[in-house]
């Protein structure tokens, strides 16, 4: 499956192409991950495919596969780096699940950290 082009509207495209700065954790040919410039916790973390998809299911399994070499031992590192015991991934789609950048990411979301702990309902009910 070809590439999808970058999309000059998309603000991680343009993290990706380095017009925005950003705090880079991690980067390889497919992949980048960077803090999020809004923090729910400290380390909160973005990890996003290089190819602009703007959800999960439109994007190839290849991508999933990259993305999920990197995710398990940066999720860890992240998490040991704040000295977090625990931490939540989420991954948004459609703005009804609260999506408001179009583009994947992971979310790598700390938790468990004196003081900054949030109310998260799960589970659901
Ligand atoms: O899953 P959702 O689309 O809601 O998350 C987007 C995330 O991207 C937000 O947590 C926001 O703080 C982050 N963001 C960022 N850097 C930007 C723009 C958005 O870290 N330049």
């Amino acid at each position: 499956m070809p590439t999808p082009p970058p999309d000059p509207d998309c603000i991680f495209c343009r993290i990706v192409a380095g017009d925005i700065p950003c705090h880079k954790l991690h980067k390889d040919e497919h992949t980048l991950a960077f803090l999020d410039i809004n923090p729910t916790a400290p380390g909160h973390t973005l990890l996003i495919p290089k190819a602009h998809n703007a959800r999960l299911d439109e994007m190839p399994g290849e991508t999933m596969a990259k993305l999920g070499a990197v995710l398990p031992r940066l999720a860890g590192a992240v998490a040991g780096a704040v000295g977090a015991p625990g931490y939540n991934i989420l991954q948004n789609n459609g703005a009804e699940a609260g999506q408001a950048v179009f583009h994947v990411h992971f979310h790598i979301i700390p938790r468990g950290l004196p003081g900054s702990d949030f109310r998260f309902d799960w589970p659901a009910g």
